[in-house]
């Protein structure tokens, strides 16, 4: 994934990292000696990594499987109903959590970012034979929820990744308190931006779907304009309260104009789609060409199984090569693996096939007609959750 693919290539292991990749024929003779593993009609490749899942949905799977909800907003108060129904936390939120989390595993996730209102996925980190990182994620738009909401901040265990759902769902004081908590002690910080469009409304004019679905819940007291900020979008909201640099995780980000794609850019800031969940919730294509334009590697991530009918890590690779056939499919897979290693901070090990690096990663059965390097990225990225890798550990 950092340069071009080699034919009949080898990867020289020793001692868990990476020593050398080449020409099969070039190392044999370097290493002699050397105990050979032959993965024949396989693409050796780095294991996935996913930027964005809220395992504690994974029992909500069933609000995927039928038609999508009207609306986003329909969609969110079906979510949270349902969610109250069958209860936040308990086994089966557990189970079903456990269940995505081994079938990420095998289908080749290396790494996971996380996002919950619960320590569901805490649990998990000691389980998964991969790495995942967990994110408590806070919320609350409204004065009288912010007061409470920095006490518990301020009670959080250092150890505790803290994030802020949204723009639309997080009071801007919330989200800087959070931002600057994240920066003291050294986490990522990631945050849904510019998933619906009604974000962008609301927060520039104060009107649209998602305020009215505010207004209609009591949670909507005109929080922006009271913040006397005058912004084009979530991008640019974000730039102003000072929380956008290379440690935040823009995920989503679908309605981003041409100059606030400039501003994440300068600022360093990470891009992670979700083109699953997009499509089922009917939200929009991120402009990923823009993107890539700019000099953006995004990550992938699959979102959790309430929004999404599958979550694969190829399959997201696949549905947006449909949704964007003029990206190259060697871009798609740098995406699902070096760029989710950047955005997780995690690349000096993961993410490439380079010296140096992990020697945890994925022989990929392919055809073996496949002959040019275009076929074979070709046939990795629109196979999608048929995909059957294997792990490799040296
Ligand atoms: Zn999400």
């Amino acid at each position: 994934m950092a340069g071009p693919i080699v034919a009949d290539g080898a990867v020289v292991l020793h001692d868990k990292t990476i020593a050398a990749v080449g020409p099969f024929r070039e190392l044999e003779a370097e290493f002699a000696g050397a105990a050979v593993e032959d993965h024949d009609g396989c693409v050796l490749m780095p294991g996935l990594i996913n930027a964005h899942i809220h395992l504690e949905l994974s029992n909500l799977a069933h609000l995927s499987q039928g038609n999508p909800a009207e609306s986003f907003t329909d969609w969110l108060t079906e979510m949270l109903s349902e969610r109250e129904a069958l209860g936040v936390t308990g086994p089966h939120v557990e189970e079903a959590a456990l269940d995505v989390l081994q079938v990420q595993h095998d289908s080749g996730v290396l790494a996971l970012a996380d996002i919950g209102n619960t320590g569901v996925a805490r649990k998990l980190v000691g389980v998964f034979p991969g790495l995942l990182f967990p994110f408590l994620e806070y919320l609350g738009l409204t004065r009288g929820s912010l007061v409470p909401a920095l006490k518990k901040l301020g009670k959080a265990d250092d150890h505790i990744a803290c994030t802020a759902h949204a723009p639309y769902s997080t009071h801007p004081e919330l989200i800087r308190a959070l931002k600057k908590r994240a920066d003291q002690l050294g986490f990522l910080f990631p945050i849904h931006v510019a998933e619906p469009v009604s974000e962008n409304s609301m927060l520039t004019s104060g009107t649209g779907e998602m305020a009215d679905f505010l207004r209609k819940r009591g949670f909507y007291e005109d929080t922006f304009s009271w913040a006397g900020i005058d912004i084009e979008g979530s991008v640019q909201y974000l730039h102003s309260l000072g929380v956008l640099d290379e440690k935040t995780l823009c995920v989503h980000a679908i309605h981003v104009s041409e100059s606030e794609i400039t501003l994440l850019k300068e600022s360093g800031a990470k891009i992670c789609l979700c083109p699953g969940s997009n499509r089922f919730l009917q939200v929009g294509t991120a402009p990923v060409a823009a993107y890539l334009r700019q000099g953006i590697l995004p990550a992938l991530g699959t979102d959790s199984a309430a929004s999404n009918p599958e979550v694969s890590m190829w399959r997201e690779m696949q549905l947006l090569a449909e949704d964007h056939p003029e990206i190259d499919p060697y871009e798609i897979l740098r995406m699902a693996t070096a760029g989710g290693a950047a955005a997780l901070g995690i690349e000096a090990e993961y993410g490439t096939l380079d010296p140096g690096r992990s020697s945890h990663f994925l022989a990929v059965p392919v055809a073996s007609d496949l002959q040019k390097e275009q076929e074979v990225c070709a046939a990795l990225v629109h196979r999608g959750s048929s995909t059957k890798p294997q792990w490799v550990s040296g």
